[in-house]
């Protein structure tokens, strides 16, 4: 059974994302070449804790922090670790925060400085295909109308599409039905009902979409070490529509205040 929502859960829950939203925004303020992502990680943990909320990552199937940190050819589910990111570099951060029962879980792939256009290029469109999955986010529609449309995009670019991980229902739970695969079939899948929320989150390769896992049980990388980007909206089916939960507006004004590159 997919979990379905009540108007006052789904406001419940509207809380929970955009107070990730926020903390993506406070780390995209923080993030500059020379900062570690283990700095980053305890900016959002004292964030999070600060807003009444608690880290949604940290303890959750034993994972011991607040943000997943995947640089370059990482994909997802990357430590924090003391490195200094680097000009050049790309850094996708992760976020979960529970508030009120209900949890909230947002990515977005941030440019270090000045990077590669290419790279950019694998940001921008990855961005957009969530943007055009959220699109087929509607009452009636199935989930595999949200797969095709992100894999379509993402494939007409040449990217490769990671298929081992996927977006996910949210909720009382991080990971509820229905699972939300970057490729798929329209037409297929679980059919869409108002008051279902789920994380839209495709995780696509600038080369092969095969994939590799690091010995620390964790660490998912692109097996040809090419960039790798994420973004992730928390997206709940209105009566007529998409109603996305999570916003990047935070982010983006952090970016443009110091004239960094906005995705
Ligand atoms: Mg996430
Ligand atoms: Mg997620």
């Amino acid at each position: 059974m997919i979990p379905i929502k009540t108007a006052e859960e789904v406001e419940l829950m509207r809380e929970s994302a955009l107070l990730v939203s926020r903390c993506l925004g406070v780390l995209g303020e923080n993030l500059e070449p020379g900062i570690s992502t283990l700095e980053l990680d305890k900016i959002a943990y004292e964030f999070i804790l600060d807003h009444g909320a608690k880290p949604g990552f940290l303890g959750l199937y034993d994972f011991p922090n607040t943000l997943c940190a995947s640089p370059n050819e990482q994909v997802v589910h990357g430590f924090p670790t003391k490195d200094p990111l680097k000009e050049g570099d790309i850094i996708s951060l992760d976020c979960g925060a529970i508030m009120n029962g209900f949890y909230g879980d947002q990515a977005y792939t941030f440019p270090v400085g000045e990077i590669d256009p290419k790279v950019e290029k694998l940001l921008k469109v990855t961005r957009e295909s969530l943007e055009i999955g959220i699109e087929q986010a509607r009452p009636g529609n199935r989930i595999g109308d949200i797969s095709f449309a992100i894999q379509s995009h993402c494939e007409k670019h040449g990217y490769g599409v990671v298929r081992e991980l996927v977006g996910h229902g949210l909720g009382r739970k991080m990971h509820e039905k229905p699972e939300v695969p970057n490729y798929g079939k329209k037409g297929k899948g679980p059919l869409l009902k108002k008051g279902m929320v789920i994380a839209i989150e495709p995780m696509i390769n600038m080369g092969t979409r095969r994939i590799l896992q690091l010995s620390d049980g964790w660490t998912i990388l692109a097996a040809d070490r090419n960039p790798s980007a994420h973004y992730e909206h928390d997206v709940a089916i209105g009566p007529n529509g998409p109603d996305v939960l999570t916003t990047f507006e935070y982010v983006e004004k952090a970016l443009s205040k110091k004239g960094a590159i906005v995705i």
